[in-house]
């Protein structure tokens, strides 16, 4: 595998957006993987840039032709993560970034193992969160509730996946970043990228070029 798969994942409102749309200014050769999804676009969403807005018709279709690598139902809307980018990317030795809820994460998991870098988000607290959710102010009372609630059970899932040792293995995150102030989470999510571009496994072919013009 060529290029670095990082899997950033995290509860609703936990500012992964924020981040991620800084780690593209920061690396123009960071790819993002265009998720497919059943619902609306918020205000400011484009087509094909944030997600690709699709029925769920077109979405059952995806499903059924195996055009998605993994997908998952979140508060009533279908979400996946379309494949053929992904592979090309692989194939072009591109580093892509993709943004799944915790279902995704096993998914890709199973898909990949440890060939990606998978990323936990958190905020600093609960109450944190719940002030973001309802500061950004995109969604009405009950599907805030539905966000939050959601987000309760993804903290608990993973609470109990790491109590589970054997689970850890097979369903952890590599990395954990708590968005807490956005400057200092935004370095620390940097730094994971820069570092993981720096690991000697990923990075075979330019030892091989050193040692043969060494002699
Ligand atoms: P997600 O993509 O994880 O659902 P967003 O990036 O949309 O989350 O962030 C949710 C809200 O929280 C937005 O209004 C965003 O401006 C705000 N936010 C993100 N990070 C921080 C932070 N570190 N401190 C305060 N507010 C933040
Ligand atoms: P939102 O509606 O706030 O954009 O996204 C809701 C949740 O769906 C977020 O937790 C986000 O990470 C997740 N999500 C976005 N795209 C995908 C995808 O392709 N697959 C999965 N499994 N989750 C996704």
């Amino acid at each position: 595998m060529g290029g670095n798969l990082f899997v950033l994942a995290g509860p609703s409102g936990v500012g992964k957006t924020t981040l991620e749309k800084r780690l593209f200014a920061e690396f123009p050769d960071l790819h993002y993987s265009v998720s497919a999804t059943t619902r609306p676009p918020r205000r400011g969403e484009r087509e094909g840039v944030d997600y690709f807005f699709v029925s769920p018709e077109r979405f059952g279709e995806m499903r059924g032709q195996g055009e998605l690598l993994e997908w998952a139902q979140f508060y009533g809307n279908s979400y996946g993560t379309p494949a053929r980018p992904v592979e090309q990317a692989i194939r072009d030795g591109k580093d892509l970034l993709i943004d799944v809820e915790v279902e995704g994460v096993a998914q890709l998991r199973r898909r990949f193992g440890r060939e990606a870098i998978y990323i936990l988000i958190m905020p600093p607290s609960f109450a944190e969160l719940k002030e973001r959710l309802s500061g950004r102010g995109s969604e009405d009372q009950e599907a805030l509730s539905a966000r939050l609630e959601r987000a309760r059970m993804e903290i608990d899932r993973l609470k109990g996946l790491y109590e589970d040792h054997n689970k850890e293995r097979a369903l952890g995150h590599d990395y954990l970043v708590v968005n807490d102030d956005l400057e200092r989470a935004f370095q620390e999510l940097k730094a994971v990228i820069v570092a993981t571009r720096a690991g000697l496994a990923r990075q075979i072919g330019v030892l091989d070029r050193l040692l043969s013009q060494a002699g």
